[in-house]
């Protein structure tokens, strides 16, 4: 079944927010805290595709005990950003590469592809329908949240007959209120995030599920996030529950750990790469051993680390720790290169550099 053109139907909130509580809401959203007056959603069935695209009042949905995400976990998600340039214009990352993501993350638990103009035309409606709600001022966003869930009410096991993609939308602050500040990492030895064969390259809501346990082994060890190692040897470096990881060498490359089927490719990541590259950098895609960060580390080889996602951008690593010891890099605070590839990303998404590469898309 090919699904049909887009047409979106808007159904306004009559009880939308007043401009003072909207405003007292933006001076300190925070992240993931309030939500904007509407959402977008979408169904679709094995007979009539893609249907009933709409941006209704933002509330609740009504779920039958038996709709099968609730038993299975059959859903994916996506997460980007809309942001607001000095003339008002408002702009979102790469929305193409988060399209096309969500189709392989698709594909992979066996959900239908939502087609890309589907998926740019629900973020463009979301957006404009809520465009007072995205906020201005230094490195504030309007954090956008797609996914698709089976929406089938049916306890057999199959892929669902029913399905469901909506877009919510959350005001954002800057994830590091007062600089940004190195974090520690925790390493652990005994959980993995995803393994070979299974669905560490989707984006799915089962993998942050694996992550929390160790997560909440991290934080009682005093650290930010899980750094996870490859399921197989656990020898291997692959990221941390939701970001993607970067080590500096004191040769001035820059190395990634290769896509090895279990690390989710991040679009971040990705941009950095090309980043780096226009800052002068050689960037290599490769494996990473555990004992080369550790050793790195201390021998001076690596001097910088750090993490990337769309929610923080770039988050430097100032020490990576487990059970006896650490790894601190440099002198444990955020590194020149760090802080170079960051202030060069967030300067294109806030449209204070030049576009050079055709990242950005305006949406009003
Ligand atoms: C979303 C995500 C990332 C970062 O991807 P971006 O596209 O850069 O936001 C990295 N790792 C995991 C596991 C993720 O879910």
């Amino acid at each position: 079944m090919t699904s049909t053109q887009f047409v979106s139907r808007l159904e306004r909130n009559h009880a939308a927010k007043t401009p003072e509580q909207r405003d007292a809401i933006l001076s300190d959203p925070g992240f993931g805290n309030h939500f904007t007056d509407h959402m977008f959603l979408a169904e679709w069935t094995p007979d009539t595709g893609w249907s009933d695209a709409r941006v209704v009042p933002y509330g609740p949905l009504s779920i039958d005990p038996a709709t099968a995400v609730l038993h299975y976990g059959q859903e994916i998600f996506e997460g980007l950003k809309a942001y607001v340039h000095e003339d008002g214009s408002i702009w979102l990352f790469r929305p193409d590469a988060n399209a096309a993501r969500m189709q392989r993350s698709a594909r992979r638990l066996a959900l239908p592809e939502l087609p890309v103009d589907w998926f740019l035309g629900s973020i463009r409606e979301l957006v404009s329908a809520d465009r007072d709600w995205v906020p201005a001022g230094e490195e504030k966003s309007l954090y956008l949240r797609p996914f698709m869930f089976a929406s089938e009410v049916f306890l057999g096991v199959r892929p669902s007959q029913h399905v469901t993609y909506s877009v919510i939308a959350s005001p954002a602050g800057a994830y590091f209120a007062g600089g940004v500040r190195a974090v520690s990492i925790w390493l652990s030895s005994e959980y993995s995030r995803a393994g070979a064969g299974g669905t560490g390259a989707a984006k799915c809501g089962g993998n942050y599920a694996a992550s929390l346990l160790p997560q909440q082994e991290a934080t009682a060890n005093g650290c930010a996030q899980v750094a996870f190692l490859d399921s197989t040897e656990h020898k291997w470096v692959e990221e941390l529950g939701g970001m993607n990881l970067y080590f500096v060498r004191s040769d001035g490359t820059i190395v990634t750990p290769e896509l090895s089927g279990s690390i989710l490719e991040g679009i971040t990541r990705d941009s950095i790469m090309t980043i780096a590259r226009d800052l002068g950098h050689t960037v290599i895609e490769r494996r990473v051993s555990i004992d080369e960060w550790r050793e790195g580390t201390a021998d001076g080889s690596i001097t910088e680390v750090f993490a990337c996602g769309t929610a923080a951008v770039v988050t430097p690593i100032g020490s990576l720790e487990w059970d006896g010891g650490e790894a601190v890099s440099g002198d444990g605070e955020a590194g020149k290169v760090t802080t170079d590839i960051r202030s060069a990303l967030v300067d294109i998404q806030y449209g204070r550099v030049t576009d050079r590469h055709g990242w950005m898309s305006k949406v009003v």
